[in-house]
């Protein structure tokens, strides 16, 4: 008989629409509405049987499997947060949390398509331009990107953005460069933002939707990235790029103030997408315990592996609490920018520590992608980063406390 090689345990997440994620250790799920928990348990049925599947392939080769897209329209929640009445917040940041439990980088996918291109039609447009583009995007038969971040102007765009905007007679012209933008390799649609070149204008900051690709739009999807690898992520050059006056968005400021208001409500939900990669943590961590032997006996029964535990435990708890009272004062419209600022610089920060505790516990073993922890690990950074660094969330916090601003400008 030809030796077997020995079988090692492995870390699972348990996929089961029906059980409670032991994550949520003080039930904040049950703050839901029946309709809203019948909805999630579609979701993660969708997450059992078409997601968790593909993405350790996905991730390995740096692909996104288009295939999702369809499996997302199938469960007809894209619109749900501009629907008449809205989703509640509290739903929709669970769904963000059940996506990105599953995988942070196909939740990356869905919250630039439905919060950032989206949420910036919605914040920004007209009655008629949200009629032209909502319903499509809400059917996911048209998907969008957001081009805000450029490669001079991450943290300081709002003052730095060089992308300019010139009006020439019922057009515009757009000439600049955008960074990171998330889904551009194959969206239908981008929000571009740029500034207004009419020296009246005040130097605006206004957003277009551009049809992608556009003349004079090319697209390089960023090689080598090491942390949410699924989600595609590119650099768009925009040169002389035309665009008619009916695609700038105009129904709100018209200026850079939409983007925050878009940034306000995706920043909390980047909040729970941390939530989700820390309760994956933890829960494969906590499986990982209970098979894993060592001096004869299961891991989990030592203490300091316990305490890596109860430390993961707490910073999830403490998270998924934060998550859930800032999105319960969204849904009373008591939230603030600082509100959400602050959930996401605690969660993001807090998920740095979970991943990172539980990739210890697995030990050698939580270095290999089919253990699933070190992919947690890996996506953490990316998330740390985005929707504002945890130095620009303390800034605007700080600012809010203290009444006195910190920032260069
Ligand atoms: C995977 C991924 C997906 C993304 N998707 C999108 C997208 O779809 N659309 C989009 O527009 N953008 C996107 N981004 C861009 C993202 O929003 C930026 O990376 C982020 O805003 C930070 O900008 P930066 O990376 O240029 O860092 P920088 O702004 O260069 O910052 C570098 C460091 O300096 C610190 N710093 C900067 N200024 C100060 C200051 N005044 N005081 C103290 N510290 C400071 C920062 O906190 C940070 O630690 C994405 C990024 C990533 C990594």
């Amino acid at each position: 008989m030809p030796k077997e090689p020995t079988r090692l345990p492995k870390p699972e997440l348990d996929l089961d629409p029906d059980h409670p994620h032991v994550a949520d250790w003080f039930h904040y799920a049950d703050l839901l509405t029946d309709a809203e928990r019948a909805d999630l348990r579609r979701v993660r049925e969708f997450l059992r049987a078409e997601v968790a599947p593909v993405v350790l392939e996905a991730w390995d080769r740096a692909e996104f499997p288009m295939q999702l897209v369809k499996g997302f329209a199938g469960l007809d929640l894209a619109g749900a947060g501009y629907a008449d009445p809205p989703a509640s917040r509290l739903f929709l940041g669970f769904l963000h949390a059940e996506i990105s439990r599953v995988d942070p980088s196909v939740n990356s996918f869905y919250g630039v398509h439905t919060g950032l291109a989206m949420g910036s039609i919605h914040a920004g447009g007209t009655p008629e331009q949200r009629e032209r583009w909502l319903p499509a995007m809400s059917r996911m038969d048209a998907i969008g990107a957001f081009g805000l971040t450029e490669p001079h102007g991450g943290s300081d765009v709002a003052g730095g953005m060089e992308t300019t905007a010139t009006r020439d007679g019922d057009e515009w012209v757009l000439d600049g460069e955008k960074r990171w933008i998330g889904n551009a390799t194959f969206a239908d649609l981008v929000i571009v933002w740029a500034r207004d070149t009419d020296p009246d204008a005040g130097g605006a900051v206004r957003g277009f939707v551009v049809p992608s690709p556009s003349e004079g739009m090319t697209i390089t999807k960023i090689e080598g990235k090491q942390s949410l690898r699924i989600v595609q992520n590119a650099d768009i050059l925009l040169d002389r790029v035309r665009v008619p006056e009916s695609h700038r968005l105009s129904g709100g400021s018209g200026t850079f103030r939409d983007a925050g208001l878009v940034l306000q409500r995706t920043r909390a939900n980047a909040a729970w997408g941390a939530v989700g990669v820390q309760m994956a943590a933890y829960e494969l961590a906590l499986s990982y315990a209970a098979q894993r032997e060592q001096f004869g006996r299961p891991i989990g029964g030592f203490q300091l592996m316990q305490d890596l535990l109860v430390r993961m435990l707490g910073n999830v708890s403490a998270s998924l609490g934060m998550a859930v009272r800032n999105a319960q004062l969204l849904d009373e419209g008591r939230g603030s920018d600082a509100h959400s600022s602050l959930v996401k610089e605690f969660c993001a920060t807090r998920m740095r520590e979970t991943v990172a505790l539980g990739r210890q516990l697995v030990g050698g073993n939580g270095v290999v992608l089919e253990n699933r922890i070190a992919k947690y690990f890996a996506d953490a950074e990316a998330m740390f980063s985005f929707e504002g660094t945890r130095e620009m969330n303390t800034l605007i916090v700080g600012k809010a406390i203290t009444g006195q601003s910190a920032f260069v400008r």
